[in-house]
């Protein structure tokens, strides 16, 4: 397994509708484990495949956050939501792609996923509270949408310039 180098906005890999994965294979299996241990690593809750760089419809969560409690880690392939509430829920959500930067995001409150396991069997389940805004997040990424293109303008570009001047200066560093 492999810790993986996480792309920052912004990135044109980031802003692309992923494709399906097709069957299940060892290949996508080991793609799920290294993208938990990145996401673990970081730390976070969840990671989608595009986020290191991979343009397939893949994603890891683990919402689970309190302390010593059993890590809940759950890989999706091809997930899609087929059924979300009226009811809606704001979260102050953040990315591993735009890090330190936080804003209040407005999304259903319970949602209806559907999934490719990594046995290759097909799940339904319902999300609510942190899962819930965690999978929507992570399978916006798969339609190359960022939590930012739910802000103003304004405020979009401004974290948009941060991150430029971050990468600018990790760039230097690597030098
Ligand atoms: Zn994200």
């Amino acid at each position: 397994m492999a810790i993986l180098p996480i792309l920052i906005h912004p990135d044109p890999r980031l802003k692309t509708v992923c494709e399906p994965v097709p069957d299940m294979s060892d290949e996508l299996r080991t793609l799920a484990d290294d993208m938990l241990l990145t996401m673990y690593d970081a730390p976070g809750i969840g990671l989608a495949a595009p986020q290191i760089g991979v343009l397939q419809r893949v994603i890891v969560m683990d919402c689970v956050k309190e302390e010593g409690a059993e890590p809940k880690p759950v890989a999706m392939f091809n997930p899609e939501v087929t059924a979300s509430s009226d009811i809606t829920n704001v979260y102050e959500e953040g990315c591993l792609s735009i890090p330190e930067q936080y804003a209040e995001v407005t999304r259903p409150k319970l949602v209806q996923v559907r999934w490719m396991d990594r046995d290759g069997k097909l799940q339904e389940q319902e999300f609510d509270g942190l899962w819930a805004t965690c999978v929507q997040h992570e399978i916006d990424h798969l339609d190359g949408k960022l939590f930012i293109d739910y802000l103003k303008p304004l405020r979009r570009q401004m974290i948009t310039r941060k991150m430029q001047k971050l990468k600018r200066e990790r760039a230097r560093k690597a030098l």
